[in-house]
């Protein structure tokens, strides 16, 4: 899962995204409304947190921009402005949902998992495929009831294969989902991850195919979980 944050203050930026990555997500910083404007118009995010007084091209302005363009990542706004009208400000455009600073880090980062829960799996914490069952909320797998033990790159990459069960996934849109800017992709990464993966969830039943030159596709097994 990726996250944009937009956030100029260089101290908050940085615990903000120590405390994602440790929260195995991808994260992409920017500290200026055009370059937070340029990301999203150039990047897929499955959540943007979004400091309202940027410089150069302020939060508000951000939102609306975000708005006209589909499909939109949910966004989480933060501001020092506690003001009663910039919050519904921000609501009112679109903001799905607001933090005022100073705030507490475990909140925001259980804001960001209700949020990317409520994006991504259309409301539903567990996924399941056959007998491999995924909590998104609690980040959790099992196979059979059991729990799996994953790497925090194992976990991402069953998580979007499991969202997109059915469908081809590339290795870019893997990568991508991954990987922050400023993170090194080894080429091979996504397939020795994937490599992994497939051994681990082999008790499932739960096949990732390999499709040539397109990338991965995890087949949907109708046997029924804990069966
Ligand atoms: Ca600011």
């Amino acid at each position: 899962m990726r996250i944009l944050i937009a956030e100029d203050d260089p101290v908050l930026a940085d615990g903000l995204t120590r405390s994602l990555r440790s929260g195995e997500y991808a994260v992409d910083c920017v500290t200026d409304g055009v370059a937070a404007d340029h990301a999203l118009s150039t990047q897929t995010y499955d959540l943007v947190i979004l400091d309202l007084g940027l410089p150069r091209i302020d939060g508000f302005e951000i939102i609306k921009r975000l708005r006209r363009r589909s499909p939109t990542p949910p966004v989480l706004v933060l501001t020092a402005r506690d003001a009663l009208q910039d919050r519904v400000r921000g609501l009112d455009l679109g903001a799905d949902d607001y933090m005022t600073k100073p705030f507490e880090l475990p909140e925001l980062e259980a804001r960001v998992r209700a949020l990317i829960r409520r994006g991504m799996a259309g409301g539903n914490s567990l996924i399941i495929n056959g007998k491999l069952n995924l909590d998104t909320t609690g980040r959790r797998v099992t196979v059979d009831n059991l729990p799996l033990d994953l790497s925090a790159r194992e976990l991402g990459v069953l998580e979007v294969l499991m969202m997109r069960s059915g469908r081809v996934v590339s290795k870019d849109q893997l990568a991508e989902k991954l990987y922050g800017w400023d993170e090194d992709v080894g080429a091979n990464a996504i397939e020795v991850c994937v490599h992994r993966l497939r051994k681990k969830i082999e008790p499932s039943g739960v096949v990732i195919r390999t499709i040539r030159g397109l990338g991965y596709l995890m087949e949907k097994n109708m046997e029924k979980s804990g069966a």
